[in-house]
């Protein structure tokens, strides 16, 4: 496809009001027999752009005309010929002088009519013919060598004839094209009768266009209007691709076309009457809404070719006359389409007013910047096309044409419509360095969608107007299974690990060091410690504070907490004294479960204490079972806030049912051993503790900072024969690059979850063990967990690897800022709704408000805005694109640089304060020498004894990274 002609008819009045104009032009200084003539700025451009991309056919204009019918070839050389003698500009090349392109034209010029039989190719003629011209249009031109087109004949029977013609775009367009077909047609007709050319001579040609245009100011209001216009620096059109853009564009395109229906073409029609707007500024607004819809960017801008051909003369050349007008538009969520409709038509209007400012001085004079991989100022272009009925061409003979696809795309994005006897063809050329053609397909759909519900009612704001077909609705909207919330009673999981525990009494619960717990000692003691909290008047949904380190008595600590009806709170011993007090206080604690070793840290503070390690077996008779219901509290997790405050997450039973009893339904096993890698303080452990206890697994605690020790992490799976864990991808990667793939064959399931799964990590894996099953799991504290899972594949490898899709009876939303379904493919927030949700933060109010929200799609439930992006898709599964908000990951915790921003503003001292994250040099060994070079390294520890490998490891952990990478190029080389 190619630019276009006239786009409507605003333009066409204002063309009309200039042809009256210029009528009667005097000559003017025309150019020479021999005399170099400049280049006129749309043909600058090209110079400019080819010369970037050399043997690029991007900016080839092709047309491949069928003749059916007797076709004299004779008659149709001879009437070829007369065109190319009277046109100058086909005879036209550049040449340089003085490195300055300039266009020189030959007085007669030698060329040929190729000519290639294609009769007897037999099944697959057409194929081959479409190969052929294919190879034919895309071949280069040498610039500095005429002719800069190409004809070819192919005969593919007595009676069928496809004609190609391919020029360089510097000597034609569409436009040229309609000329180059009536003056064939009048020739071919004269000639065929032995009759001479009726075409009466050119005497004014490109090339006389090109100088006069040249040597023309361009009107000072013109540049005034446009250097206004676009003062400042430009707004890129977010467009969400499927391809990372390459650094150099290779403009390799393709186009998909579809009808619009003829009952939506007449609604528009009769609404552009309604509202006294032309297609062109119709269809072009519908463009614009669509394009905010899709990148939510207000400051829209959008190209728009149009041939600047205003004088009588120029109509009747050919040439290459196109510019390109930038239509720039304010679109606000709140506007309605006919308001759109106003702004876009008054753009319009001025835009064409102003017309007389080729684009290539435009963006001289407003000093754009250029890259070679993506066009200056706009990203996507609108054309809108009156395609004229094919005038007869004579007797027994009819030609028609298609436009020709050279497989290019010159820009990102094109939406361009044909409209042609009262049918509207819509074609999108898209680059492919970008785009899949299934996302044009979705792009078809909503464009379409969208007209329907603007006929519908054209006062809707645009924010809400749906532009969803219905599949593609349901395919976004789960649906809710009402009759589910009540079975999680039944899973209450105290209640399920206390059966496990009757069950399976002698079994081991838990494994600390060389601590062990069976499930009988586990249930005792947890029972001992829920009385003795009962007996201090401890309730259903009372907080009790749980402080202890990672030991064997988180177990006893978290499950006595729960039957005795109460929710814990964890309180790392880790966390600096501050941030526990201020837990403390802001959950109103009144009870912390210890061991009695850590008293003297709550002496001071108006809690009641209970040691844990101090409680008498006889304590477990007086021991009654509360009525947990799915409301009640479980605990309650204090997340980010690093520096502000941080906020309580409270879990209800049933929230923690649900979530746990997910893992049952996904998972097709149940963890024999389950190592815990995190802090109890942190939401994920939850998935490993209840998952492994209420199944009757081993639940192995791995000791702290065990995570800076990956070979001691591997041996301690070899040892202790681990099935499963979950645990950072980062710390899963340094597992799998410094551990023995040996240490880990007992592992059957791994889980990575808390940050961005890289796609590299997803190689190692496949390498390293393949036999372990990796699964990505998302999920916010606020959502208990988790709330989607993917289970990784190899292909993840060489993509993002998606987050997968919601865990049973959930619900993902991906939304826009006005809460509407994004379509697939297209970033948005992911919301998520479901049983796993938290009834919202305590004694939050404000925040509550704010981050949960009704849920649009199922009236009375909620949703929870994660202000995470994320986008659906077309295989169902969701990718996460990173965070909306200041907030960040460090090792797994949640922090908010906003809240530390806000904290350093709040000293007089300081003025403004910017917070970045910087990648800080690696703190542990194994960090240290995975950032340098862990094959080197593992092959030299291997050759060395254990000792002093060990002894290798200390001393390059306390070197700096520098010495720590020549260090293990000595190594290296030895
Ligand atoms: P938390 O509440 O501490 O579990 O943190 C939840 C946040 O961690 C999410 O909102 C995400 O920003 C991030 N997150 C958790 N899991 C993943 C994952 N698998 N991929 C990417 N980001 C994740
Ligand atoms: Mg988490």
């Amino acid at each position: 496809m190619a630019s276009s002609d006239k786009p409507g008819n605003e333009k066409n009045s204002l063309l009309s009001k200039w042809l009256k104009r210029k009528k009667g032009k005097q000559a003017i200084n025309r150019v020479q027999a021999g005399e170099l003539a400049p280049l006129s700025y749309q043909q600058q451009r090209l110079w400019f752009l080819q010369q970037l991309h050399p043997e690029n056919p991007f900016y080839h204009y092709a047309e491949l005309y069928r003749f059916q019918g007797p076709l004299r070839q004779e008659v149709l050389e001879k009437s070829l010929y007369e065109i190319v003698q009277r046109h100058d500009i086909l005879k036209s090349y550049i040449h340089l002088q003085d490195g300055v392109a300039r266009q020189k034209r030959e007085t007669r010029l030698a060329w040929q009519l190729d000519y290639e039989n294609l009769e007897n190719v037999s099944p697959s003629q057409e194929e081959m013919l479409h190969q052929k011209a294919y190879k034919e249009a895309r071949k280069p031109f040498d610039l500095a060598r005429p002719p800069l087109f190409r004809m070819k004949l192919f005969r593919c029977g007595p009676k069928l004839h496809y004609f190609l013609f391919t020029a360089h775009h510097m000597i034609t367009d569409k436009w040229s094209m309609r000329v180059f077909r009536k003056e064939l047609a009048e020739l071919y007709a004269a000639y065929q009768q032995g009759n001479p050319s009726p075409l009466p001579p050119i005497s004014y040609q490109y090339l006389d266009y090109a100088k006069e245009q040249r040597a023309k100011e361009i009107p000072a209001q013109n540049v005034a209007y446009w250097q206004n216009r676009f003062s400042g620096e430009l707004p890129k059109l977010p467009l969400a691709q499927d391809k990372i853009r390459p650094a150099r564009a290779t403009y390799a395109g393709a186009y998909i076309k579809r009808p619009l229906k003829n009952e939506v073409l007449a609604s528009f029609q009769t609404l552009g009457k309604e509202i006294n707007g032309t297609m062109y500024v119709l269809f072009l607004s519908a463009y614009k809404v669509l394009l905010h819809r899709y990148t939510g960017q207000e400051d829209i801008l959008v190209g728009s070719p149009f041939t600047n051909r205003d004088q009588v003369e120029l109509e009747k050349l050919i040439g290459f006359f196109n510019d390109t007008l930038v239509l720039r538009s304010q679109i606000q969520a709140s506007m309605t389409f006919t308001e759109v409709v106003e702004q876009v038509k008054k753009t319009v209007l001025e835009g064409f007013g102003h017309k007389d400012m080729p684009f290539e001085a435009l963006l001289q004079s407003i000093k754009a910047p250029r890259s070679m991989g993506e066009n200056p100022m706009f990203q996507v272009m609108f054309l809108y096309h009156q395609v004229p009925p094919t005038p007869p061409f004579v007797d027994h003979l009819e030609l028609d044409y298609e436009p020709f696809d050279l497989g290019v795309a010159k820009f990102d994005f094109t939406l361009y419509l044909e409209e042609k006897e009262d049918s509207l063809q819509i074609i999108v050329e898209y680059s492919k360095d970008l785009f899949e053609a299934e996302t044009i397909e979705r792009f078809l759909d909503h464009y379409e969608e969208l007209l329907r519900s603007i006929i519908v009612d054209p006062r809707q704001t645009i924010g809400e107007i749906n532009i969803l077909p219905p599949s593609e609705k349901e395919q976004l909207l789960a649906v809710e299974d009402p009759s589910y919330a009540p079975t999680l009673l039944k899973q209450i999981v105290p209640y399920k690990i206390e059966q496990k525990a009757q069950e399976m009494p002698q079994n081991i619960a838990l494994v600390f060091q060389n601590q062990k717990m069976s499930y009988a000692q586990l249930l005792q003691w947890s029972r001992s410690l829920a009385a003795t909290l009962q007996a201090q008047g401890v309730q259903k949904n009372t907080l009790v504070g749980l402080y202890l380190e990672r030991s064997i008595e988180i177990g006893p600590g978290i499950l006595g907490i729960l039957l005795s009806g109460a929710a814990y709170l964890p309180l790392d011993p880790d966390y600096p004294e501050e941030r526990i007090q201020y837990m403390l206080e802001d959950s109103h604690i009144k009870f912390v479960v210890c061991l009695s070793a850590s008293l003297p840290v709550f002496s001071a503070l108006p809690v009641t204490t209970i040691s844990l390690d101090a409680l008498g077996p006889e304590m477990e008779i007086k021991y009654q079972a509360p009525s947990l219901q799915a409301e009640d509290l479980a605990y309650q997790i204090y997340t980010s806030g690093s520096t502000g405050k941080p906020k309580g997450v409270p879990i209800s039973h049933g929230n923690l049912a649900h979530s746990n009893g997910a893992r049952f339904t996904y998972y097709p096993e149940n963890p024999e051993c389950f190592l815990l890698m995190s802090s109890f303080a942190f939401d994920s452990s939850v998935a490993g503790i209840f998952w492994t206890l209420s199944s009757g697994g081993k639940l192995l605690i791995s000791e702290k900072r065990s995570e800076q020790d990956p070979i001691g992490l591997g041996k301690l799976i070899q040892k202790e024969q681990v099935s499963h864990t979950l645990m950072l991808p980062t710390l899963y990667k340094l597992l799998l690059n410094l551990g023995e793939p040996a240490q880990l064959s007992s592992l059957r399931t791994v889980i990575v979850a808390g940050e961005a799964c890289p796609s590299d990590l997803v190689k190692v894996h496949f390498e390293k063990a393949p036999h372990i099953h990796l699964y990505n799991e998302y999920g916010p504290t606020e959502a208990t967990v988790w709330c989607t899972v993917h289970h990784i594949e190899k292909k993840d490898a060489h993509q993002k690897v998606p987050i997968g899709q919601a865990i049973p009876h959930t619900q993902i939303y991906i939304l826009d800022t006005n809460r509407q379904l994004c379509p697939i493919g297209l970033p948005g927030e992911l919301y998520i709704g479901g049983p796993g949700l938290s009834a919202g933060y305590w004694q939050r109010e404000d925040l509550n408000k704010q981050k949960f929200v009704a849920n649009p799609f199922l009236p009375g439930a909620q949703l929870y805005k994660t202000g995470d992006r994320a986008r659906w898709k077309p295989d169902g599964y969701i990718e996460f694109l990173g965070r909306n908000d200041e907030q960040v990951k460090i090792r797994g915790n949640r922090v908010e640089l906003d809240e530390i921003k806000a904290l350093l503003l709040q000293s007089d001292l300081v003025e403004d304060a910017l917070v970045v994250v910087k990648a800080k040099s690696p703190t542990n060994i194994s960090e240290k020498l995975l950032a340098a070079d862990k094959q080197a390294l593992q092959g030299a520890l291997e050759k060395i004894p254990e000792e002093d490998a060990i002894k290798l490891l200390e001393f390059v952990a306390s070197k700096e990274d520098q010495e720590v990478i020549s260090l293990l190029n000595t190594l290296k080389q030895h």
